[in-house]
């Protein structure tokens, strides 16, 4: 197995072809782009760029393995070997743990203490689904049998971002393979590493050959993808923008989609509730992995008389956290994915500056020594930001928090629904009558009530608004994988004639 040194630690790399039939194979052209070191700039490795030949390919293997296995094992033996795979990230969960951090620049600590664990809960979860798909028998006319089953698609593509490489493609793999598809799967151009010791798990847990695809590739080896007429799904997650556009594409053949897109959560937090747990989770809700994820909670709703004293807790720790190498154990917070992010990040603070923002702490590149071609970043809180500024309206994917005020709890609800997205909200206050009402009031598929970005693989949960249509979790997840079949046996009545 090929290695490469990160500042002395031995990061063991996997394969560089694109992963189609059960064998890691070069692209057609020869093509190949490097990645990245996300702390320093450095290239990891060369990976395999797929073009459209390619994607053809994968599709090809996705369709004859679907047809000729996948769809054919018993349910158990589909579950025993998902359980394998779940088994198989943890024992790879060293190389995984170095290579999710080296490409993605997130701390070790967080990779170690929750990420890993959680790729192979979504596999351990969608082994058991098929208990779980159950056929209906509908009331009908006498003499007459109707049921419905759920079954497959066939060829699903998968699409996911660089923020959490490896758990978003587990929650998607998993999901979609327990329903018995065959896939292909789009890692993003940024992170392909972890994607690619799947392929090696998936093999070796006893995924057939074909069953699990893995084209690399930039924006075009996704629209390939989309394109494809024996694609009959495309699960989604990434931008607005994107999506939007995959809806578009995706409509020309009438093509299922589920899509999970951008958020700008509120955290909503009323005078009475816990100041000091409160702000050290916004903290938590804004600054893990750097504001890198959807459900940042990015948007600080506060009762104007506690404004100021929150804001000092705040501010203090949020200067107390600890930016550093994402090598390092203490390391609390990494650094950007890359340059065009930073200046994307950079380019929200300047701007809000601009428009009269008033920047309470941060507003810029942080330097780590040992990592000078990182882009890390200083935690940024902004206060009294106008809710209709970009600031307040947008997904920076940074730890960037802008904060409004509010003096009533129709004020609240109102600031906290004003922005096109619906993903998730935190409300706090000790009041829960209130929480209660406030819940129903948020236009949020997720509310989160005196604490935030708690989630389950058991628990279903569906975007509201532009943030996106379908599921994460749950039984529900998997059921969007599949498609809904009426039948109607005959059991001796007289068929209908003219
Ligand atoms: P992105 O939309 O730029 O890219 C996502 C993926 O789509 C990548 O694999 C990319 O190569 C591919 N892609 C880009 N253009 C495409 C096209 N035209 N057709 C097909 N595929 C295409 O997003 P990103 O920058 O990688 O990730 C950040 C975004 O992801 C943020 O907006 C974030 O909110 C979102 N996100 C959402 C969730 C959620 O569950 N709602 C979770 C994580 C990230």
């Amino acid at each position: 197995m090929a290695q490469t040194a990160v500042r002395g630690a031995a990061v063991e790399l996997p394969p560089s072809g694109l992963f189609i039939n059960g064998s890691f194979v070069k692209a057609e052209d020869g093509a190949t782009f490097p990645t990245y070191e996300a702390a320093s700039g450095q290239v990891l490795m060369d990976v395999a760029s797929a073009g459209e030949a390619d994607v053809n390919r994968a599709v090809e293997a996705a369709r004859e393995a679907f047809v000729r296995e996948w769809s054919e094992l018993g349910l158990r033996e589909r579950g025993r070997v998902l359980s394998r795979v779940a088994d198989l990230i943890e024992e790879r969960g060293d190389q995984l743990t170095l290579l999710e951090v080296a490409n993605s620049g997130k701390p070790i600590r967080d990779v170690r203490r929750g990420e890993i664990q959680e790729a192979a809960s979504w596999f351990r979860f969608y082994a058991n689904i098929g208990d779980h798909l159950r056929s209906t028998v509908i009331p009908s006319p006498g003499g007459y049998l109707n049921y419905t089953v759920r079954e497959p698609f066939g060829v699903v593509g998968l699409i996911i971002p660089w923020n959490y490489p490896l758990i978003a493609a587990a929650m998607k793999l998993a999901p979609a393979l327990g329903a018995g598809n065959a896939v292909v799967l789009k890692p993003a151009e940024q992170t392909p590493l972890s994607a690619l010791v799947l392929g090696e798990i998936c093999n070796e847990a006893g995924v057939p050959a074909g069953v699990l695809n893995i084209v690399n590739g930039a924006a075009a080896t996704g629209r390939a993808l989309v394109a494809h007429p024996a694609v009959s799904m495309i699960s989604f997650t990434g931008s607005t923008e994107v999506g939007r556009e995959i809806l578009g594409r995706a409509a020309d053949q009438v093509k299922h989609v589920s899509v999970e897109l951008g958020g700008k959560t509120p955290s909503i937090v009323f005078a009475d509730a816990d100041l000091e747990t409160a702000a050290a989770t916004i903290l938590f809700s804004f600054c893990g992995n750097l504001g890198q994820r959807c459900t940042a909670g990015t948007r600080l709703v506060i009762e104007k008389s506690v404004q100021k004293p929150f804001l000092e807790i705040l501010s203090e720790l949020a200067l107390a956290l600890r930016i550093g190498d994402p090598l390092e154990d203490e390391t609390q917070l990494g650094c950007l994915i890359d340059e065009h992010q930073f200046r994307r990040v950079q380019g929200f603070v300047d701007g809000g500056v601009a428009e009269g923002a008033e920047l309470v702490i941060g507003g810029k590149r942080a330097s780590v020594r040992g990592c000078e071609g990182g882009f890390f970043y200083e935690p940024t809180i902004f206060n009294n930001v106008d809710s209709r500024a970009r600031l307040a309206q947008e997904e920076i994917f940074g730890p960037v928090l802008s904060t409004l005020s509010f003096e009533s709890e129709d004020q609240a609800v109102e600031l906290a629904n004003a922005t096109p997205y619906g993903l998730s909200a935190g409300v706090w206050t000790r009041d829960t009558s209130r929480a209660q009402w406030l819940a129903g009031r948020l236009e949020s598929g997720r509310v989160w009530i005196n604490t935030m970005n708690i989630n389950t693989v058991p628990s279903p949960r569906a975007p509201f608004k532009q943030s996106g249509l379908g599921f994460e979790g749950g039984v529900e997840h998997a059921l969007e994988f599949t498609q809904l079949k009426s039948v109607w046996l005959n059991l001796g009545a007289s068929p209908p004639r003219l």
